[in-house]
């Protein structure tokens, strides 16, 4: 057979995370595709929405400019340069992929536990901890 399957080049553009592609089920695999956004614009897009529309936020976390997001986010522009698409891409792996949810879980578990622990030590007003 000489055909080349259109889903064999779709395969090559699924996304993977680094650091749980390998512990991840196929399910888990296969879940993260399906939820990553197709195109930049449209990453650019889910982004803004989980950041609540707040591009100069997310932009500190590109590493770019409130007014880059937004641009990227409407599309009909330049596609974002290697630096922006990594960072694209990395974040939105974060939170799409089942084993960087789980360590997102984790952490803030640690901190709201750490957070308790402060608040218990200082029931009084006093000068912000750790600043
Ligand atoms: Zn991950």
């Amino acid at each position: 057979m000489k055909t080349n399957p259109p889903d064999v080049v779709r395969k090559n553009k699924v996304p993977r995370c680094e650091r749980h592609h390998a512990g991840l089920t196929l399910e888990q695999r296969a879940e993260t595709a399906a939820r990553f956004p197709a195109g930049r614009q449209a990453q650019m897009a889910f982004l803004l929405a989980r950041y609540d529309n707040n591009a100069p936020l997310l932009a500190v976390f590109l590493g770019t400019s409130a007014r880059a997001v937004r641009r990227h986010a409407r599309g009909g522009v330049l596609p974002p340069g290697p630096r922006l698409r990594r960072a694209l891409r990395r974040r939105v792996l974060d939170l799409v992929c089942p084993g960087c949810l789980a360590d997102r879980a984790v952490e803030e578990a640690r901190e709201a536990e750490r957070d308790a622990r402060r608040a218990a030590r200082r029931p009084v007003r006093g000068r912000a901890p750790g600043h």
